[in-house]
């Protein structure tokens, strides 16, 4: 972990999940994300306070356990308010419901109660919305950033954005192969909006600030054009659910050796099946019992 100023009111700790920083002239602090545990938002406090950095809120810019389950710590022993969007606080203050929505609504396996997965419980004491608002003396903006996860938001101070998940970086684009992002018409528009942006820079949860970020959106978007192009071109023929992923790991040379990357890959291509089957570019067929998807032409 580092701390990163970028100016004097604003930076960020740079972690597996940043957690970026607004200060007000008191050095009051409004965190955004906690990252993932207690162990974690320990550390991370550890060097804000070297700093006599004092967090007072922390807003989450979305439901993802590395976002938030180090939240819980930061109330207990600073007793900081959490603010979220609505979708955010559903699973907030019900954490088990991001390993129940991986596994399709049921009963979630044990293997599932992992700490990527399950973030400890947290209260949110206000929700918040897109636009313009002001904490501790702190004026900045709230910004839908649809697409990674339902209700995400980014937050903008200073022409600065933390841009949570809406884009990953060529190294994570370069382990991952395929972004995860469970609303593809959403992430779409993200990306049009922040290539169309004029910041001085977007840190990412993942990865450093970027003072020239216009490359790397494009590079996510190219990705993801071409994995909808793919699905069109190999569902010229009913194809499976199954022999779709199949392809698309064959195609993207994805490994799936457990449970955790299985959920969380099937749920990005189900993004894909969902736009698709929303922009009347598939259909769905069942034979025999089965459900296929076909490209309609
Ligand atoms: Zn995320």
């Amino acid at each position: 972990m580092q701390l990163i100023y970028i100016n004097d009111r604003l930076g960020y700790i740079k972690s597996n999940v940043n957690i970026g920083f607004l200060l007000n002239e008191k050095k009051e602090a409004i965190l955004i994300d906690a990252g993932i545990d207690d162990d974690n938002a320990k550390k991370a406090f550890k060097i804000l306070d070297a700093e006599k950095i004092i967090p007072k809120k922390i807003i989450i810019t979305h439901a993802h356990a590395d976002h938030f389950g180090g939240a819980s710590w930061f109330v207990k022993h600073l007793n900081t308010e959490v603010l979220s969007t609505l979708p955010a606080k559903s699973i907030l203050e019900y954490p088990l419901m991001e390993p129940i929505y991986l596994f399709c609504g049921a009963n979630p396996p044990k293997i599932l109660h992992q700490k990527f997965f399950l973030g400890k419980k947290i209260n949110v004491d206000k929700i918040v919305d897109h636009g313009k608002i002001s904490f501790e003396n702190i004026n900045f903006e709230i910004v839908e950033l649809p697409g990674h996860s339902f209700g995400q938001i980014g937050i903008l101070f200073e022409n600065y954005l933390f841009s949570a998940d809406s884009f990953i970086s060529y190294e994570f684009l370069a382990k991952h192969k395929i972004p995860l992002n469970s609303d593809i018409k959403g992430t779409l528009q993200t990306l049009n909006f922040l290539k169309n942006s004029k910041f001085k820079g977007i840190i990412p949860s993942h990865g450093d600030l970027f003072e020239n970020y216009l490359d790397v959106l494009n590079e996510n978007e190219r990705i993801i054009n071409q994995i909808l192009e793919f699905i069109l071109d190999i569902c010229f023929k009913e194809v499976s659910e199954i022999e779709l992923l199949n392809l698309i790991y064959d195609k993207f040379n994805i490994t799936i050796k457990d449970m955790a990357t299985n959920v969380l890959m099937r749920l990005s291509i189900l993004a894909y099946i969902s736009y698709l089957l929303d922009e009347n570019l598939l259909r769905v067929e069942f034979v025999n019992n089965q459900q296929f998807f076909v490209r309609v032409s």
